[in-house]
């Protein structure tokens, strides 16, 4: 049953209803609403733990089960979780786990060129309205077939990098040469074919390890491998259906979206894994410039992120690439029933005294970032009051009175502005300027109306700022 169709009375029943608060909630209920949710673990009941309830157990981690299973990749505090998802569509609940990007290096790579790409998984990082945007994986293939330069390779890589790991060879003789060297770590092994897979399944087992399943452009034999390798008593499995170069997107949608649909809506035997895309295709076809393959792999990786990857492995390292499929995919994967916010307070920008002007936002996290930047960025000392408007941007804000007078005024007494600053005056935003006069008479300063966008606030400050008007 898809997670938005799931209520808090259906999962209330199965709970034990004493409201015994052991969960840290006040009664089943709340403990209930918060499983629909998943804001809570159902260990956390202890009661339901009793043998008494085992069957309402069993039924409850049913319900709540993901449809798209989740698998950990490596260990520590590196690890990763793909998959693990409800729904198709993050606007019918939200998605949990962002798609890893790993970056491909084979066994047969200059050492130059190998530590390059490793330093660039390592070192790569973006902050965006208050996030480190990063990569997450390396993958490691075996180009050369030889099991004893695999070894080697993956052992260098395993020195270099503390990021998880995927190996990548279909000889399970070269594979098991490469899990050697890094046993402990729960690399994901790929893959197991229709003529490799009892042999690769054994090698997963023995060394505790998720499998990828590979049948390009065969989803038939995808779903076979997948329930075969089920029934030899694997559970963390990935799907890799094949990707195909740009000429073929339709196709890649079509195969990724045929599978993601059929294990959500239509809960289908062994397709509710994480799916595994390589847009590292593109590089396959023989361009005349490498940036064209580049190009064509970065279009291949946002529509795969959008189109439902867990994971996908790409070859390109320049910023221009990296860059649009690591936003793309924290703006996917943000939930949309928390718009993204920042703690409210007040910010010191540059060296402020007590002339200088205060200014004024919401603490929706885009807006946040762009109005603190550009006054950074025009090295206006000033002071910024972050009101708390629920993480909605200004005009939404008071439109849907998330910050009225009240709460403006609240705020400049609760961050304590008549300490930092001689005068009264606060710079509002321009579309709030609705709230001028009630933001006046409700904290006592007087409201200057700013310009309607921040890039214009160095102008308006330089022009008409007066923190004593008459
Ligand atoms: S611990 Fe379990 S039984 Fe106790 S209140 Fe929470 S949900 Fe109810």
């Amino acid at each position: 049953m898809p997670a938005k169709e799931l209520s808090p009375i259906q999962i209330y029943k199965l709970l034990p209803c004493t409201n015994c608060d052991e969960c840290g909630e006040t009664n089943c209920m709340a403990f209930a609403a918060k499983l629909v949710n998943r804001e809570a673990l159902l260990e956390e009941c202890k009661p339901l733990l009793n043998p008494e309830f085992t069957e309402a157990y069993a039924e409850l981690w049913a319900l709540l089960k993901p449809a798209v299973k989740a698998v950990e990749v490596g260990t520590g505090e590196n690890k990763l979780t793909l998959g693990g998802e409800y729904v198709l569509y993050r606007h019918d609940f939200t998605y949990f786990n962002q798609p890893a990007i790993a970056i491909d290096v084979s066994d047969e790579m200059s050492d130059e060129e190998f530590e390059t790409r490793v330093h660039v998984l390592n070192d790569f990082s973006y902050n965006y309205i208050g996030m480190d945007l990063t990569l997450d994986m390396l993958s490691i293939r075996s180009t050369s077939g030889d099991p004893a330069k695999f070894a080697e390779t993956v052992k260098k890589a395993n020195d270099l990098t503390r990021k998880p790991l995927m190996l990548c060879a279909h000889d399970p003789k070269v594979m098991e040469k490469g899990l050697e060297q890094v046993a402990d770590k729960r690399p994901l092994i790929h893959g197991a074919t229709k003529d490799n897979w009892a042999e690769m399944a054994e090698l997963a087992l023995k060394y505790g390890c998720p499998l990828v399943a590979y049948s390009p452009m065969d989803l038939d034999t995808l779903k076979s491998i997948a329930l075969t390798l089920e029934e030899y008593g694997l559970e963390d499995i990935v799907l890799d259906p094949g990707t195909q170069p740009i000429e073929h997107m339709s196709t890649n949608l079509d195969t990724f979206t045929a599978l993601r649909w059929d294990s959500i809506n239509e809960e289908e035997e062994g397709l509710g894994y994480p799916l595994l895309g390589a847009p590292m295709v593109a590089w396959a076809v023989a361009e005349e410039d490498p940036v064209l393959n580049e190009w064509n792999e970065a279009q291949i990786a946002g529509a795969l992120i959008t189109r439902f990857t867990d994971m996908i492995v790409v070859h390109g390292i320049s910023g221009w690439s990296l860059l649009p499929q690591i936003f793309l995919r924290a703006n996917l994967y943000t939930d949309p029933r928390k718009p993204v916010s920042v703690e409210p307070e007040v910010i010191t920008i540059g060296s402020p005294t007590e002339d200088s002007p205060v200014l004024m936002t919401t603490n929706f996290a885009l807006t946040y970032y762009t109005v603190a930047n550009d006054i950074e960025n025009a090295k206006v000392d000033s002071y910024l009051l972050v009101v708390d408007s629920e993480g909605m941007s200004v005009e939404s804000a008071v439109a849907g009175r998330k910050m009225t007078a009240d709460s403006v005024a609240e705020a400049i007494k609760e961050f304590k502005l008549e300490d930092m600053v001689k005068h009264r005056n606060i710079i509002i935003p321009g579309r709030s300027a609705r709230l001028s006069g009630e933001i006046q008479e409700a904290s006592g300063w007087s409201v200057s109306v700013g310009p309607l966008d921040s890039s214009g606030i160095a102008k308006y400050v330089e022009e008409k700022w007066n923190p004593y008007p008459e």
